[in-house]
């Protein structure tokens, strides 16, 4: 099995965290999300611990919740202690309905909108990381209004490239995120930032990607980073109190990939930052790290039913399941690999090599692109696995098909967080 928390049992039917899968799918019928609370509670204390040990006072772990969004997902991070990025309203409205508190609330995103600043400051949240001069004055002008002083850190873009995927290489001198260093608008966006009222400059935020499967790309960029908190130190005479490295930590999907010891990762990148802070002669700052994937991605499993198998002679096989893009847009956005199985044939081989298609009118509409699984009929349990990231915040309507519900487990228990959409939710807005 891929991970520890999945095993077969004498039925020959996979467990999620020591439970049933077929008996879930029978429970709560498919497409199924099933997320293993512990795991992702135990991702959320093993990266806080770190940075909390190796830190500045202060530092801290903030989930990046982009990658599931949802109540209880807040409650989770509230819980375990941990702060927040969220990049539009309706994500800080979620955090807010469950008393998230403000304070560790970090709003992104390259283009905030003038409601999304409001929104933001009338409810005290912590931070804004700020990437262009034009939100810089946004803020300050709507913060000069409510006679308030609002936090910032601003985004900048160290020019790094952390060998991954295209689309999720955000730290690039040539992005639509944040603030070039190389081109000196780094410098001029900070002078201004110093000089701006109603803001107050807290501190840094680079962002270099996503799937990052070692620490030696976060350290390349923390060094371009503390680089330009020296110049401005000996230019402006200001201290950075915090610096944002980022989220990316890359996450295990498929057989081959390495799996990574986030505790260490970041024990390293701590004693990386606080290492070079002495040799510079800086105060070591508040450090912030912002994992999503690494929290959530292999606590969920997806299950599906299948609907129906067929071999095109001389061509290849697919098996068509009752999901797809709408629930897993992965591959059609990014080409991802995920691995799976037949759940209720867990411990048979596998040995049908096929495509797992999904149900949109969408010849893209794969979940698993050439993958070896069990022989399948109408009927079986497709288990799609690391589905806990980018699915269900991502999830669709696409073909007007209901969104699945998640289940999470818990010491062995069962419980829905977000139950299934309904008809009458699909048409609520339709006039
Ligand atoms: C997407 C994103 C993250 C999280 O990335 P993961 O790969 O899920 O860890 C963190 N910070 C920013 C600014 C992001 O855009």
């Amino acid at each position: 099995m891929l991970y520890k928390n999945l095993s077969v049992n004498n039925e020959g039917h996979l467990t999620i965290a020591g439970v049933d899968s077929v008996y879930l799918a029978k429970k709560y019928g498919t497409p199924l999300y099933v997320m293993d609370e512990e795991l992702v509670r135990h991702r959320c204390r093993i990266q806080q611990s770190a940075i909390e040990k190796y830190c500045a006072p202060g530092s801290m772990i903030l989930f990046a919740s982009k990658a599931l969004s949802m109540k209880e997902m807040y409650r989770i991070a509230k819980q375990e202690n941990i702060g927040v990025d969220v990049v539009s309203s309706g994500e800080l409205y979620t955090a807010l309905s469950v008393d998230f508190p403000a304070e560790k609330i970090f709003f992104h995103g390259s283009s905030k909108t003038d409601f999304d600043i409001s929104y933001g400051i009338d409810n005290g949240i912590g931070y804004f990381i700020v990437d262009n001069v034009e939100e810089l004055e946004a803020i300050s002008e709507y913060a000069g209004k409510k006679d308030v002083t609002q936090n910032i850190l601003l985004r900048l873009a160290p020019g790094i490239d952390p060998h991954t995927f295209e689309a999720v290489k955000t730290g690039k001198v040539d992005s639509k995120f944040g603030v070039a260093i190389e081109t000196g608008q780094a410098m001029e966006i900070t002078e201004k930032a110093l000089n701006t009222p109603n803001v107050q400059l807290m501190g840094f935020h680079c962002h270099i990607g996503s799937q990052i499967f070692d620490i030696e790309p976060f350290c390349d960029g923390a060094d371009i980073m503390l680089g330009f908190m020296k110049e401005v130190k000996d230019k402006f005479g200001f201290e950075t109190e915090i610096l944002n490295i980022g989220g990316g930590l890359g996450v295990k999907y498929v057989e081959g990939e390495p799996e990574i010891d986030y505790h260490q990762c970041i024990v390293d990148a701590c004693k990386y930052v606080n290492d070079k802070c002495d040799e510079k002669g800086l105060r070591q700052p508040i450090l912030l790290m912002e994992p999503g994937r690494s929290i959530v991605a292999d606590a969920g499993v997806t299950l599906y039913t299948v609907n129906s198998t067929k071999t095109i002679p001389g061509y290849k096989s697919y098996i068509a399941v009752d999901g797809g893009m709408g629930d897993n847009p992965r591959f059609a956005l990014y080409g991802a690999k995920h691995s799976a199985l037949i759940a209720n044939k867990a411990s048979e081989p596998a040995d049908f090599h096929c495509t797992l298609a999904g149900r949109c009118c969408e010849s893209d509409d794969v979940i698993c692109e050439d993958i070896d699984i069990q022989k399948a009929e109408r009927g079986d349990i497709a288990a799609v696995l690391t589905t806990g990231a980018y699915n269900y915040s991502m999830a669709s309507n696409y073909n007007r098909v209901c969104r699945p519900p998640i289940v999470m487990l818990k010491g062995g228990e069962d419980r829905v967080v977000v139950r299934r959409e309904t008809f009458d939710d699909l048409t609520a807005c339709d006039l």
